[in-house]
This record gives structure tokens, sequence and C-alpha cells, in this order.
């Protein structure tokens, strides 16, 4: 198990599946175990920071169990890039204790607007639906686990 202060036993988290777009409820500590779609039982890929919507995005940070960090980037920033796998790293490591999302800005520009992201990349923590904190700059795994409370 994990000292983390954030985990918490059956928290679950709603998210659409990458393939067909169903909503499926997952155990957030399960993460890691390659849940598969209750739709269409293609694998979910949540080891690694979920892509977010403008069509996704209020419902995933509204009933996610556990708090989520969600990486507003672009593909062509360049110190979004350096930060990928840092990020990466983090969404594994605090599995079941924090969840990441990442949502392009240039696809998804109604979300960036709501939250007003002037720089990426941006990160923004949420818990209990609700923005926490925010922080811009590329961060590497020991400054994003200062960010998240981890
Ligand atoms: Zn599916």
């Amino acid at each position: 198990m994990t000292s983390d202060p954030n985990f918490a036993v059956g928290a679950t988290l709603t998210l659409p599946c990458q393939f067909c777009g169903a909503w499926n409820r997952v155990k957030s500590q399960r993460v890691l175990d390659r849940p598969k779609c209750g739709e269409c039982k293609k694998p979910m890929l949540l080891d690694r920071p979920f892509p977010l919507t403008d069509a996704t995005f209020a419902r995933v940070i509204a009933e996610a169990g556990i708090p989520v960090i969600v990486d507003f980037y672009a593909d062509w920033c360049g110190p979004c890039k350096a930060m990928a796998p840092e990020l990466d790293s983090f969404a594994r490591k605090h599995a079941g204790s924090a969840f990441v999302g990442k949502l392009d800005t240039d696809r998804n520009q109604a979300t960036a607007q709501q939250f007003n992201i002037r720089g990426i990349p941006t990160m923004i923590r949420f818990a209990s639906g609700a923005k926490t904190t925010e922080q811009s700059g590329a961060l590497r795994l020991a400054e994003i686990e200062k960010f998240a409370g981890v």
C-alpha cells in the first residue's frame, strides 16, 4: 500500500473510453491493472496522463474520488515535451492517490479559456470537483509531487 495522504480505498474515477466513448467507473487504486472498457472491452490505458477534452473535462473532474492533476499543454510546446516523462513517472508512482489528466489547449479552447490559461505548461490541481492550486512552467517529478500534495 502507500502512505500517500490522498489515497482513498474505494474511491472511483468516472472516465470515457478512448476507443468507443462509453463512460466507465473505475476503482482508483486499480488504474495500473489495465481495466477494460465495459462496452468495447478494450484496455483503458490509465497508467499515463489521460487525455481530456472540452466534452469530457467537467464530468471527469466532478466525479473523481481522488485529486486530479491536469496538464494544460500543446503539441508545439517544448517545455511541455520536456515535462512529459516527469508527469508519466508521477502518474505511475502515485496511481490510486492522484489521477493525471492532460488537455490539449489548441483543440480544447473552451476549457482553456474557462481556466484562463495564459502560458503552457500550466498545471491545475482539482479536488472534490474544485480547483485547489495552479502552477505554470515545466516541473520535475519532486516538484510535481509537492504541487500535488502527495
Ligand atoms: Zn470502449
